[in-house]
């Protein structure tokens, strides 16, 4: 079965994927982002959503307005919450000092909110915790650029059904991107981590009811 069957098919079981992280705003996108590495979205949209910190930061200089200090006490349930703070911080200031607008999509987002978020992954890495992973989500879900984000679920996923065969995500990224049509990349950002999230666990994958069993490689080799 090729990558593009493997996609229909985990579509069946997760129609319609987008990102399950909550955001309203681009620069909240942003920043939820780096809220999740290494945390469950479930936990960040528990500090985000339930306990109200994006009805106080739409914007960066909501954030330079909050201070650090008080950045830092809202986000301590969160994994990493100082170095998290800190970079959120810092990432915010470095937005509002982002003045070039270098595409159609960066005017958009100025004309309408007042700040930009960098839309190529060589400058969206330039802010402060934001490396390859986080950027590429970002780039994926706010501006719909060709690339696949890869998280240990969609690592594991793709290595288990033996389509890479990678020791890091990074290398699990770049191998997808070659093999996916851009078309396809951003859907299968968002399949690929429900698949991995849901059903091909880490732990008790549901292999007795997957489709892939026949030929998934980590399901014949524990045979
Ligand atoms: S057979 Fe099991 S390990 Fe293989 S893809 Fe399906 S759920 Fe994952």
């Amino acid at each position: 079965m090729n990558i593009i069957d493997i996609l229909n098919q985990i579509e069946k079981i997760y129609p319609n994927p987008v990102t399950e992280l909550y955001y309203e705003t681009p620069f909240q996108l942003l920043i939820a982002v780096v809220l999740s590495a290494q945390t469950t979205d479930k936990q960040v949209n528990k500090v985000t959503k339930n306990q109200g910190l994006f009805q106080k930061l739409k914007s960066p200089q909501d954030v330079i307005d909050m201070g650090y200090e008080a950045l830092k006490e809202n986000i301590k349930t969160i994994g990493l919450y100082k170095s998290k703070a800190k970079n959120i911080y810092n990432l915010s200031k470095q937005i509002i000092s982002i003045k070039d607008v270098s595409s159609n999509e960066e005017r958009y987002l100025f004309d309408r909110f007042g700040y930009i978020i960098p839309d190529s992954l060589n400058e969206i890495t330039k802010l402060d915790g934001v490396g390859e992973k986080t950027g590429k989500v970002v780039l994926s879900v706010l501006y719909n650029k060709p690339v696949v984000p890869v998280d240990t679920h969609v690592h594991r996923v793709l290595n288990r059904l033996g389509i890479v065969c990678t020791k890091t995500e990074l290398q699990t990224s770049a191998q997808i991107e070659k093999i996916i049509p851009d078309d396809l990349k951003n859907k299968a950002h968002h399949l690929l981590i429900l698949f991995g999230r849901y059903f091909c666990k880490s732990k008790n994958p549901k292999c007795y009811k997957c489709v892939f069993k026949e030929f998934c490689k980590y399901y014949n080799l524990k045979k």
